[in-house]
């Protein structure tokens, strides 16, 4: 009797309607790499790395490309979960550098020294809106650093930065930040056929690749033409990004929906984990 008792109460917790719902809420959650993360200062007081990773198991992101202003709370973050983050490097001690960081003499100690110890495999993101941002003598040493360093170079950039940056060292390895931001995607699609060595994060683009209901149709063309060079990203670079965090996350995953399952399971974590070297740290 006893243990006709335990094999009903069994029964009743595995095949519940809350049970069966959160086994397909699973099945339709994809993980993700999230490629554009930042934990810069104004977020260490109100959320721990711990707090961090919390946001990324609720969210299901497993891992994440993390740079931040300045580079401590990449530190922080990797020294908590070093199994699940990527380290990128951007040269700002304060978010006031990001002007003027690629002229300012004062940033190519600070960059040299944190960079040392090779724990970074990206870097960036960095902000370069103008080609003649990379004529100066400060970014001709942050090029050959990123060279003999061999790290992937993560700019917000226009397409005519990336293609001075190619034009400068063809053999770089660029993750290009919000594909763009405003680039249209004939542009983005340009960019890809042109260059090899150019994948595009697309935090900030959900709005563009949805079109209503559905998917825009170049994007949608484009994501499936190039799907071996996307990847997601979230772009936590204020305090309010990471309180809507799973929403973020969640936007991606409406349109990654939308696409063949093989495709989007590229864009959301299996190129990010062929380019940085990272796999994902569950079982996929
Ligand atoms: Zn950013």
């Amino acid at each position: 009797m006893k243990a006709l008792i335990v094999l009903v109460a069994l029964l009743i917790a595995v095949y519940s309607p809350l049970s069966v719902q959160a086994n397909e809420d699973r099945a339709a959650v994809i993980p993700i790499f999230d490629t554009h993360m930042h934990y810069s200062q104004g977020a260490w007081d109100i959320y721990s790395p711990g707090d961090i990773v919390e946001k990324m198991d609720k969210a299901n992101v497993g891992s994440a490309l993390v740079s931040s202003t300045p580079d401590e709370g990449t530190a922080m973050i990797f020294d908590f979960a070093p199994d699940r983050i990527v380290a990128g490097f951007r040269p700002y001690k304060v978010r006031g550098d990001m002007a003027r960081w690629f002229e300012n003499p004062d940033l190519i100690a600070y960059s040299k020294a944190r960079l040392a110890p090779r724990r970074h495999r990206v870097f960036g993101e960095i902000i370069l809106y103008m080609p003649e941002n990379l004529e100066t003598a400060e970014m001709k040493e942050y090029l050959n650093v990123a060279a003999k360093q061999d790290l992937i170079l993560h700019p917000h950039s226009s397409a005519a930065v990336v293609e001075a940056l190619f034009k400068k060292q063809p053999k770089l390895k660029i993750l290009w930040a919000h594909a763009g931001f405003s680039e249209p995607a004939p542009v983005v699609a340009q960019m890809l056929d042109k260059y090899p060595n150019l994948w595009a994060e697309l935090s900030y683009r959900a709005d563009d690749i949805m079109a209503g209901e559905d998917l825009d149709p170049e994007w949608k063309d484009l994501l499936i033409r190039h799907s071996g060079r996307f990847t997601i990203g979230s772009d936590t670079w204020q305090s309010s990004r990471w309180s809507a965090y799973k929403g973020l996350i969640e936007e991606h995953r409406d349109w990654l929906k939308k696409l063949p399952s093989d495709v989007a399971k590229k864009i959301a974590y299996r190129n990010a984990e062929l380019l940085l070297k990272k796999m994902l740290p569950a079982a996929q």
